[in-house]
């Protein structure tokens, strides 16, 4: 089957984003009485913000958070987020996007994030690849990953079937999202997490880098 459509997750794959976001993360829950680390940050990525939230409070306070915690926690995780110099872009992941072009592949992305200003960015970093009609973001799910929805939004707002596309993930849940999907799921470990989590979520491949992806990417579309 020949591949048609290549779906980005952001965070860690396109933007070298999370070490910021967890740490944020670790610090307005701990703020509010949410034993949150960094580190066990990594393994929450790809939530939307609610369901880490909820999940949190359900662990530490023993019940779900209310709708305005969510909000609350939520606004005081993007605004020290926001107060951070801005992610650099991801090292390889311009080479990746370049080669997925060489190859005609369209190019989706699909976000747990719910940034605001997400196109105007990517814009910016990565001119040319992305279209507001190819984006699913935390705004337009009713489940965040690991559940399969962004991921099938992205295949319909691409307009091919899970076997004519790729994705290309650095989270555990991400990837179980994609394969849910049923997508050939690449994995980029761009954090501090084992590789063995990304195989054990369900990856086909994993590679160390961005770059290792892009030095490799030719070969895997021309064999898939
Ligand atoms: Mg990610």
């Amino acid at each position: 089957m020949e591949k048609r459509a290549i779906l980005f997750d952001m965070d860690g794959v396109l933007f070298d984003s999370m070490p910021g976001h967890a740490r944020c993360w670790e610090e307005v829950c701990q703020d509010v009485g949410l034993d949150l680390t960094a580190s066990e940050a990594y393994f929450h990525e790809g939530r939307t913000a609610k369901g880490t939230i909820d999940l949190l409070a359900r662990r530490c306070w023993g019940r779900e958070a209310t709708t305005e915690e969510v909000e609350r926690i939520y606004a005081a995780k993007c605004k020290l987020f926001n107060s951070l110099p801005p992610a650099p872009k991801m090292p390889g992941a311009e080479a990746v996007l370049y080669e997925a072009k060489r190859a005609g592949l369209i190019i989706t992305l699909v976000t747990g994030s719910g940034q605001q200003s997400l196109l105007e960015r990517l814009n910016q970093a990565y001119p040319n690849c992305f279209v507001r009609e190819r984006m699913v973001t935390s705004d337009d799910v009713q489940h965040g990953k690991p559940n399969p929805e962004p991921y099938l939004m992205g295949l319909q707002k691409s307009g091919v079937t899970a076997e004519e596309a790729l994705v290309v993930e650095n989270a555990p849940l991400g990837v179980q999202a994609a394969v849910a999907a049923g997508i050939f799921t690449i994995a980029v470990n761009t954090g501090p997490l084992p590789e063995k989590a990304l195989f054990d979520a369900g990856a086909s491949l994993v590679f160390p880098s961005m770059q290792a992806l892009a030095e490799a990417f030719a070969e895997i579309v021309s064999k898939k």
